[in-house]
């Protein structure tokens, strides 16, 4: 079956399109590209953690201006409520402050976007974030180990898959880190309120741009206004493929925050209770969006693509 996105963008949902000869040559790349990531981090010293999926807390997604989630899922299971993941956040930030000083997690989300987001090209409303966090490190700790991870997939692939990069007829530019960083109120400046569209089109290289207004738990500077955070963009349109913060750890001050988003801090009780005792360590990460990394390293025209089952907004295949 054939889905027409929008003007630029179809994608094939059918089974048999599963086997479909440049779908092939996307799953061979994204196994090189995992296998390269987990090899660099597990060399790095962090340790390898699996997903959990449901449980009683998950990541808000609000306030995000950047969300469009038209459901959030709940289920019951043994007489109690627990959500689908969003993300593991609020459970990364508990691991790295009780558990090991540095993890990663390869973690399913779970996201009903609203429809329209099919078009986009960028987004599933199943999709897979490459984890990561780090205690007592800061913004440009995690930059340069997200940096390093996708700079030798690029690499791998590039000296591994020249052939396939050919089939594909995608010419692969490697990266030269470290990135530009860029903040988000220039970025406004330049080019107004839609500047992470505008942004991807514009540039040749990643972009780091920091200090984005969004979920209670990235620090902010109450003082300066500043919000010590970022997400990656990259070139060709593609935009962003990573989000991470520094983290709060305060408890009063993520109480306010809370609050002020009217959230409930009952849903995030064990945090607020490990930090209300002052062990909540600081910590930085961020979450790499897999399949969008993929998809731009492929070149594929919508993210479902590399996907054996896609996951596009609005659309429920029968598998
Ligand atoms: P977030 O922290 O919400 O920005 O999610 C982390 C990363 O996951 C993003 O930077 C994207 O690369 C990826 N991501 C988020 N939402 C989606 C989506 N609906 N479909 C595909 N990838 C996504
Ligand atoms: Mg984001």
């Amino acid at each position: 079956m054939r889905h027409v996105m929008s003007k630029e963008i179809e994608v094939l949902t059918s089974i048999e399109s599963l086997g479909d000869e440049r779908r092939l040559t996307y799953y061979k790349v994204g196994t090189k590209v995992l296998k390269t990531m987990t090899d660099e981090l597990v060399g790095m010293g962090f340790e390898w953690f699996l997903p959990i999926m449901l449980s009683r807390t998950t990541d808000p997604l609000w306030p995000d201006p950047g969300a469009s989630i038209e459901k959030r899922i709940e289920v019951e299971i043994y007489g109690e409520k627990v959500k689908t993941m969003q993300s593991m956040i609020v459970h990364k930030r508990v691991l790295v402050s009780l558990g090991p000083p540095k993890f990663f997690i390869i973690s399913p989300n779970i996201r009903i976007e609203k429809k329209e987001r099919g078009a986009t090209g960028r987004h599933l409303y199943e999709f897979t974030q490459l984890e990561v966090e780090m205690a007592y490190a800061k913004m440009q700790d995690v930059f340069r180990v997200y940096e390093r991870i996708m700079t030798e997939a690029i690499k791998r692939v590039k000296a591994d898959m020249g052939e396939d990069l050919k089939k594909l007829g995608r010419d692969l530019k490697g990266f030269s880190p470290p990135f530009r960083v860029l903040s988000r109120r220039e970025l406004e400046r330049k080019y107004g309120q839609s500047w992470d569209t505008a942004l991807p089109k514009d540039i040749t290289e990643p972009v780091w741009v920091t200090d984005i207004p969004r979920e209670f738990y990235d620090y902010e500077d109450l003082k300066t206004g500043e919000w010590r955070n970022f997400d990656l963009f990259l070139p060709e349109g593609y935009g962003e493929v990573i989000s991470g913060a520094e983290r709060e750890y305060e408890y009063e001050k993520m109480i306010a925050k809370i609050e002020r988003d009217g959230l409930r801090q009952d849903d995030f009780r064990t945090l607020l209770e490990i930090a209300k005792k002052g062990k909540l360590k600081p910590s930085s990460g961020a979450g790499l969006g897999i399949e969008r990394f993929i998809a731009y390293i492929v070149g594929a025209k919508h993210v479902g693509e590399v996907q054996p089952f896609p996951r596009i907004p609005g659309i429920v295949s029968q598998m």
